[in-house]
């Protein structure tokens, strides 16, 4: 088999569709390199030898080392230089990548090859020897922590060390001499720690690096970002083996990274930054303040420190034009990594840039108006679940601003949240339902968990491109980075900007689009929903065949869901209009009533303000369709329960307290969720599912005669499970609905239908269909009742199940296609043969998942329904799934 693929000298054996293969990097790598570009040669050795590796205890395929040695032999002839050969070695990085893009998340170890004699032959090749040794330090470092690991902060005091002895603070202070004697001082710590020294042959070399790329795919920070973005383990990851290029060698060299876009709002702008005299990581790593890449970026940052474009012109030019030509043949917007080695540029990475929402929103409309991509591709640019982004609040312009320091607007949005200074303390508290703002010098991968706990993330040091900023915008997390006027004092728990100090557990809110850093909680507003966004989303309608709807129930929540286009209510849940201060004590006398009559004569009391409640609704819905279910949660759930609340109730009422204690008891369920609820409410005191029928046609008639959108009112009754139970229900709606618009003299369409939650009823979805002219899948109820999970408990276990691979994810967040899907599919089948036209909707907390959102579409659901806020998500879900 062939486990190793060539790229360099002007071709390639692989090419950008094999991401499979050959890993995002490795795949690009090469097809840039038959795009005739400068890439600096080497070979990618595929996943499907890391699949081998960790398929046979940890062995590689046989054929590996003598595929690997032909691939060195290829680059040793197109570089002229050897592999280990003292007085003209051939150095190499050696560099992790898997099929989807993982940022920081794996390790790369570049100057291999560099030992005690070939470093001299390099310091001879290049005439320098200071650079030599910089980067054999630099190699030992890597190298020690990647594949040795060994800890980085050995090497750190090492090298402070070494500075406060020279009485110099930064590294370019460092004479070649001084890195020669730093470089002994690694090597003793070394083998002090390992009791053998640091190896010195280039193959024992390789295959050390080759083992740790394929070691850290299982890593935790990797199993963690994998986790967290859906990325099977089973993929693997490339190596790639790749001739050096030095950005270390004086001030005609230098390394950096370019957006062809701006990865943060989305301008059609290079965006970018580069470090003189640097290496790799540097730029991304926080050292050192990097450079604007064009003049107009440095003149609008304000900075001294003169762009790519001013410093290196020439070399500039050639890059423009190469960036250029990257855009225009991916057809999105590129991430870039480059070098220049005295006056020569290298390409030495590109990839389908990440950006936040807004980014994505922007570029995806600009391309398609440039006319590099169509309307339909554009609305498959943008990830459904990111729009979340931008749904939520920014600091409303006229509240007062305590700025109390400024970074870069390294990802967008508002956070308001208690001071926290690591990640264990951001889990913890995001855990105990705290919203906090992480507060670091600067972030590694290792706060991978803690920048997912909290709600924004501020650094004091790195800029645009840090590992903070990098992966904030990944998460949708508002990020200040580089905030270099935050001294932070982790140990005393505090930072202190301008004189002022901010302790830990203290407010404070941050401004991810400006950069800004505020004390307090400033007011937030909603977001602006025009622009790009109204055009994408337009664009998204036209293709989408799904309707989408709301999970809404107050005016406030059924405003904002027409706000953001929703095209109906699907589910009003009249319970939550029961709680309200001065109904609850009707609610509460009619369970306690003692008979029919007393009901009766509590319900009157509701009923005025369920039909006020529908009124509004309707108002605010003009004509389109509302589903509204009838009571549904077990009535103790409307009484207190301690021996104090329920003394408060008797005195806030005049009920009697004895009697309050005693309807509870009996009230009380072993297994509320299986037990006296839904319409089984409705069966057993039918004035209650009565009245509520009355109330909403009442209210439609109400609304109606004021000459209004006639309301279409779709009456949903909860839980049911069989045939009969359906028609009783159904006669009940009828014979009431009757009597309203007879009285009320008024034409009215309704329609009645029932909620899918139980298998039984999936099952029997055609008994159902003869008296329900809806079915909507309430997939909360359905999923628990399926798996016979209680929601509301299996947090106990369920990551154990998910850690253990039993769930692949949470079945209460995305559907169970198989299981529970199997079950709407029946029921959609068996409903539809009874009732060919019968109108199919989901409306659990599923109608708001992309994924679930794509299963609807296959079954040929008629809708989904989703909280306000999720709608949008939900039309950009619903068009991609129709695609
Ligand atoms: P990551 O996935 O973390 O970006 P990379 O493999 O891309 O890791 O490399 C890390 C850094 O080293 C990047 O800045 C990259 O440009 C640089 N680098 C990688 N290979 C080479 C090389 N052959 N010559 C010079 N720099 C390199
Ligand atoms: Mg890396
Ligand atoms: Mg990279």
């Amino acid at each position: 088999a062939q486990w190793v693929y060539a790229f360099g000298g002007g071709g390639a054996d692989g090419d950008a569709s094999m991401k499979n293969l050959l890993g995002g990097k490795g795949a690009n790598l090469a097809e840039m390199s038959s795009l005739g570009l400068p890439v600096p040669p080497g070979f990618t050795i595929t996943t499907e030898a890391c699949v081998h590796y960790y398929a046979n205890g940890k062995q590689y395929p046989a054929e590996l080392a003598e595929q690997v040695q032909a691939g060195l032999a290829k680059i040793e002839e197109i570089t002229g230089k050897q592999f280990g050969d003292v007085t003209n070695p051939l150095l190499v990085s050696v560099r992790s990548g898997a099929r989807a893009s993982m940022p920081g998340m794996m390790d790369t170890v570049l100057n291999l090859g560099l030992n005690d004699e070939t470093v001299e032959g390099l310091a001879k090749l290049s005439g320098d020897r200071r650079f030599a040794y910089d980067s054999y330090r630099r190699f030992i470092q890597m190298y020690s922590n990647v594949v040795l690991n060994l800890e980085h902060h050995m090497f750190e005091e090492i090298l402070d060390d070494h500075k406060d002895r020279l009485d110099v603070n930064v590294d370019t202070g460092l004479t070649a001499d001084d890195w020669a004697a730093v470089i002994k001082d690694y090597k003793a710590a070394v083998r002090e720690q390992l009791g053998k020294p640091f190896p010195q042959d280039a193959q024992e070399q390789l295959w050390g690096a080759v083992g740790a790329v394929f070691a850290s795919w299982m890593n935790d920070r990797a199993k963690f970002y994998r986790r967290m973005h859906d990325i099977p383990e089973s993929w693997g990851t490339a190596v790639n083996i790749q001739s050096m290029v030095f950005g270390n060698m004086g001030e005609t060299s230098a390394t950096g990274v370019a957006f062809t876009r701006n990865p943060s709002n989305g301008d059609n702008r290079l965006y970018g930054e580069f470090l003189i005299n640097a290496q790799g990581e540097d730029v991304v790593a926080g050292i050192r303040t990097p450079q604007s890449l064009t003049k107009a970026a440095r003149e609008e940052m304000g900075d001294t420190a003169p762009s790519m474009e001013e410093a290196m012109p020439e070399v500039f030019g050639q890059f423009k034009t190469v960036v250029e030509t990257l855009e225009r043949h991916y057809r999105d917007m590129q991430d870039i990594e480059f070098t220049v080695e005295q006056g020569k540029l290298y390409m030495l990475q590109t990839r389908n840039g990440k950006r936040t929402a807004k980014a994505a929103l922007k570029i995806a409309v600009d391309m398609a108006a440039e006319g590099v991509i169509s309307t339909s591709e554009a609305v498959g640019r943008v990830e459904p679940a990111s729009l979340d982004q931008l749904l939520h609040p920014t600091i409303d312009p006229s509240a007062h601003r305590d700025v109390i320091a400024k970074g870069l607007p390294a990802s967008p949005g508002a956070a308001t949240g208690k001071i926290v200074f690591n990640s264990d303390a951001a889990e913890k508290a995001a855990a105990n339902g705290e919203s906090v703002i992480l507060v670091r010098e600067e972030t590694s991968p290792e706060d991978i968990h803690g920048m997912h706990a909290a709600r924004g993330i501020i650094t004091a040091r790195g800029g645009m491109t840090s590992h903070a900023a990098v992966v904030a915008r990944g998460m949708g997390r508002p990020c200040v980075s580089g905030a270099g006027d935050v001294a932070i004092f982790e140990k005393e728990g505090l930072f202190r900007v301008r004189g002022r100090d901010f302790r830990a557990g203290e407010i404070i809110t941050i401004d991810g689009s400006t950069g800004d850093i505020l004390a307090g909680a400033p007011k937030m507003i909603e977001p602006e929903l025009t622009g790009d966004f109204a055009t994408l989303m337009g664009w998204a309608d036209q293709v989408r065949r799904l309707k989408v709807r709301a999970n809404a129930e107050t005016p406030l929540d059924a405003k904002t869901a027409r706000q953001f286009g929703a095209e109906g209510i699907g589910l009003c849940r009249t319970e939550h209009m029961f709680f309200d201060d001065t109904r609850i004590a009707a609610v509460r006398e009619m369970i306690l009533a003692d008979d029919e009559k007393g009901r009766r004569a509590a319900l009157a009391k509701i009923a005025p303000f369920q039909k006020a409640d529908f009124v509004e609704l309707f108002t605010i819905m003009e004509g389109l369709p509302v589903t509204i279910r009838l009571l549904d949660p077990p009535l103790h759930e409307f009484l207190p329960h301690t021996e104090e609340d329920v003394q408060a109730v008797a005195v806030a009422t005049g009920l009697d307290a004895a009697k309050l204690m005693r309807r509870a008891k009996e009230l009380h369920e072993t297994n509320p969720m299986l037990g006296h609820r839904g319409c089984r409410l409705g069966v057993s005191y039918p004035e209650i599912y009565e009245m509520q029928v009355r109330a909403i046609l009442e209210a439609a008639c109400e609304v109606k005669k004021a000459g209004k959108q006639p309301p279409a009112p779709e009456i949903m009754h909860p839980l049911v499970a069989k045939g009969e139970e359906m028609k009783y229900l159904r006669d009940l709606t009828d014979r009431v609905a009757k009597a309203v618009l007879e009285e009320q003299g008024v034409a009215l369409e309704y329609t009645v239908g029932t909620m899918i939650e139980l298998p039984r009823a999936a099952l029997r979805a055609g008994d159902l269909a003869a008296n329900a002219e809806f079915f909507s899948f309430g997939t909360n109820d359905l999923t628990q009742t399926t798996f016979g999970i209680s929601r509301d408990d299996a947090g106990k276990f369920l990551n154990a199940y998910i850690e253990k691979g039993i769930f692949e994810k949470d079945p209460f967040v995305s559907l169970d296609q198989d299981g529970v899907g199997d079950l709407i599919r029946i029921a959609a089948e068996r409903g539809r043969a009874v009732r060919p036209n019968v109108k199919l909707g989901i409306c659990g907390e599923h109608g708001g998942d992309p994924a679930s959102i794509g299963f609807c579409e296959k079954v040929g659901l008629d809708y989904v329904s989703c909280s306000p806020y999720r709608v949008p998500i939900a039309r950009l879900a619903a068009a991609q799934a129709a695609m």
